[in-house]
């Protein structure tokens, strides 16, 4: 059976990780976060003291970026991916508010996303992923031979993020919460590089009154009905 490239974007907490994660383990596929790579370029920033208040440095940002060293290691307890910064297993940090709150911006800067999308482009050299994120449909493989672009409510996705913090110990205020999710969508799809959008070729999928069998149901019988016709 030929192997694919499977892109899964949309806007924040639907859960896209979830599913992409679930379908990659029923594919035998490799799955990517690519949000927890602009996480970790974040936490890096914010470790580092390359905020002042406000004001991020950006040329030091510049600078560091080659030799930030981003990636995935499977935990052999879990036996799940987790990502490494700089040597240092940083999954819990980066899922952190702190970090959400300026993710966004530092995923703006074009220099970052190029870095990173390199990266990301020689991960799929092979096929056989699943990768999700913003911008994998439209710019990191616009090639992909499965694309879904994912939405759901704001309302939905602040209370599934709320759940998910509380679930790990880390309790948060819901319209904080609302709020984070709703600026960031605004960042993502008015940014100018890459902005968040459909692919013109993307299924689309509102998952707001899914179960998440359901959505897996879904992404394998599209996985059957593209590979039905790839391999023909
Ligand atoms: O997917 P997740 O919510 O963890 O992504 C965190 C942030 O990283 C997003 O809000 C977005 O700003 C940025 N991102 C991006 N392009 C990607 C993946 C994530 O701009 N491919």
């Amino acid at each position: 059976m030929k192997k694919i490239i499977i892109a899964i974007d949309g806007v924040s907490s639907t859960g896209k990780s979830t599913m992409a994660k679930d379908l990659a383990n029923a594919l035998h596929y490799t799955y990517i976060d690519t949000g927890a790579m602009y996480r970790a370029v974040t936490l890096y920033c914010l470790q580092h003291g390359l905020f002042h208040g406000d004001i991020l440095d950006e040329s030091a940002l510049q600078q560091i970026m080659p030799s930030l060293s981003i990636t995935f290691r499977l935990n052999p307890d879990t036996h799940k991916a987790e990502t490494w910064l700089n040597g240092v297993n940083v999954e819990k940090e980066i899922r952190s508010m702190e970090v959400a709150g300026q993710v966004s911006r530092i995923a703006a800067l074009g220099f970052v996303r190029r870095a990173l999308v390199a990266q990301q482009q020689k991960m799929g050299k092979e096929k056989g992923i699943v990768m999700d994120g913003r911008d994998i449909g439209t710019v990191v493989f616009p090639d992909a031979e499965m694309k879904v672009y994912v939405t759901a409510s704001p309302e939905v996705r602040a209370r599934r993020r709320m759940d998910e913090l509380q679930a790990k110990g880390d309790p948060v205020d819901y319209d904080a919460v609302l709020e984070n999710v709703k600026m960031r969508d605004h960042i993502d799809m008015n940014r100018a590089e890459s902005p968040l959008r459909k692919a013109d070729d993307a299924l689309e999928l509102d998952n707001s009154s899914l179960t998440i069998a359901e959505q897996k149901a879904w992404l394998l019988d599209q996985y059957n009905r593209i590979t039905a016709h790839t391999n023909s």
